[in-house]
């Protein structure tokens, strides 16, 4: 009998795509997935703890199973990600309905754990746990041996029901930065980077299937350097040229998330060299006071991050940049707040993820620093800062207005959903029946990542398109499909 998986994501890119491999793994061994939490035999959350909301989400879910598991004692239920990786078992306290765990270094184990779990019947059924443990979680190295994990991204399988049009690629794990607010190098452990040759393989293998876009992942992508053990290195600005060398068929290539202080001269010239990357940086600022930089351990001052700018901006004057923040950080005085508010004012970020500081369990900063900023400034500032990026944001935007852009489209708009029903231009002639002509209002994404809505058909879902844009606003660019040219009907 085929059981039925349930797995639902929370958190990054990252997450996304681990979902995504093991999802793989599991159907490759007879699992199928569903996307109804009622009728699944197995359910996983794959978990973030980066961000509270995300966690009380997961607190939540896993509190409605409680009855469902006492109802059905043979239900397996998994936890995977980072929350499972922090908290370990300590989670079977307060869940003891849970049946898996799993760490985001060890999910190359997964499809066992949930074979293994699966094979035998409550009330035998033994928990599966597999977690990296505190030694790695501390280090800064691998060898590379122990990165089993490779197995992971080396076993992608593409079903013909993926929508591949956007797909991600790893090219390292882990982080060694260790800022200080930050848990993720504690759940996922040291920095590896992945094999060139695997990396081109694997990006390869998506573009036969489909893909038009593919997005480079890591969380500080742009240190990415693969010793090869034999004396040779492959920079970042290296993997750039060799993976578009590679794969001419690909429309576009992008990356995520880029560390300022990491970024060479070298990676920005492949940028600008190769027309198939996209020029678009995600790059974290966090801060606008040298300060506070440092009490968050981020290893650069803003003097260095405006020269990371100017460099990219020298090299790709159409570069669009994006950052992210975080106010009401301990300590954060009034001057310091000004200074991020007069970064965001100067540096044209295409957009800013703003946050307000919360201690969050497994970090330096929550046994270092006292959270000493009221709820209330915190708000505040949050609110001044996205006031300030909001206004930047529209004018980088309304410099669009009267241009064509090249959007790949993503699907139907959140934003507005009318379908349109129009006649057919054939009709005209006569004899032909009317057709239906069916618009929706659908979104695509530019190669600098700002999110257009325009009204199109259906089916230009994952097509890259030329669009015109006509308004904007701070987050979203309104556009239109070039008018055809009318050819006269000769009668
Ligand atoms: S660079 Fe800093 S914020 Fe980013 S993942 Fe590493 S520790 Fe976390």
């Amino acid at each position: 009998m085929t059981r039925k998986l349930y797995l639902e994501t929370f958190g990054c890119q990252m997450n996304v795509l681990d979902s995504q491999l093991v999802l793989g793994q599991l159907r490759a061994q007879g699992y199928e997935s569903v996307t109804d939490r009622d009728q699944a035999d197995i359910i996983l959350y794959n978990t973030c703890s980066v961000r509270e909301h995300a966690e009380q989400k997961v607190w939540s879910r896993l509190g409605e199973l409680r009855p469902k598991k006492a109802e059905n004692p043979n239900l397996i239920i998994g936890v995977i990600g980072c929350m499972a990786e922090r908290d370990g078992i300590n989670i079977f306290q307060k869940f003891p309905h849970i049946d898996i765990l799993c760490g985001p270094g060890e999910l190359d184990q997964l499809a066992t754990l949930v074979h293994n779990a699966a094979i035998t019947s409550a009330p035998n059924r033994t928990r599966q746990v597999a977690l990296m443990g505190a030694a790695v979680r501390r280090s800064t190295t691998l060898d590379a041996a122990e990165d089993h994990l490779e197995m992971l991204d080396l076993s992608r399988s593409i079903s013909p029901s993926d929508d591949i049009s956007q797909a991600y690629v790893r090219i390292t794990r882990g982080c060694n930065k260790f800022c200080t607010y930050c848990v993720v190098p504690y759940t996922r452990g040291p920095e590896v980077h992945r094999p060139p040759k695997n990396i081109i393989e694997e990006v390869q293998k998506l573009v036969s299937a489909g893909a038009r876009e593919v997005t480079l992942l890591g969380q500080t992508i742009n240190h990415y350097a693969f010793n090869h053990g034999d004396g040779r290195t492959t920079t970042f600005a290296e993997l750039l040229y060799q993976i578009h060398e590679a794969t001419p068929d690909l429309p576009r290539l992008r990356f995520v998330t880029s560390f300022p202080r990491d970024f060479t001269n070298e990676a920005l010239m492949a940028m600008r060299d190769c027309p198939r990357i996209c020029r678009y940086l995600h790059a974290p600022a966090q801060h606008g006071s040298d300060r506070i930089l440092k009490l968050m351990n981020r290893g650069y001052t803003t003097a260095q991050y405006r020269d990371f700018l100017s460099r990219a901006r020298e090299f790709m004057p159409d570069v669009s940049v994006a950052s992210d923040f975080i106010v009401g950080f301990p300590t954060e005085t009034e001057e310091d707040f000004t200074a991020t508010m007069e970064l965001v004012q100067e540096c044209r970020f295409k957009n800013s993820f703003i946050f307000k500081y919360s201690p969050r369990p497994g970090t330096t900063a929550i046994d270092r620093f006292k959270d000493d900023i009221p709820e209330e400034t915190k708000r505040r500032r949050n609110n001044q800062l996205l006031a300030a990026q909001q206004q930047a944001s529209e004018q980088f935007n309304r410099e669009l207005i009267g241009h064509k852009v090249e959007v790949l489209v993503e699907g139907e708009s959140k934003l507005v959903s009318r379908r349109n029903t129009t006649r057919s231009n054939g009709i005209e002639l006569g004899w032909e029946k009317p057709k239906p002509k069916i618009t929706i209002q659908l979104v695509g994404r530019t190669r600098g990542d700002q999110i257009v809505v325009f009204e199109g058909h259906p089916k230009m879902k994952g097509q890259l398109i030329n669009l015109q844009i006509t308004s904007a606003q701070s987050l979203t660019l309104f556009g239109q499909l070039p008018t055809p040219k009318t050819t006269p009907i000769l009668v």
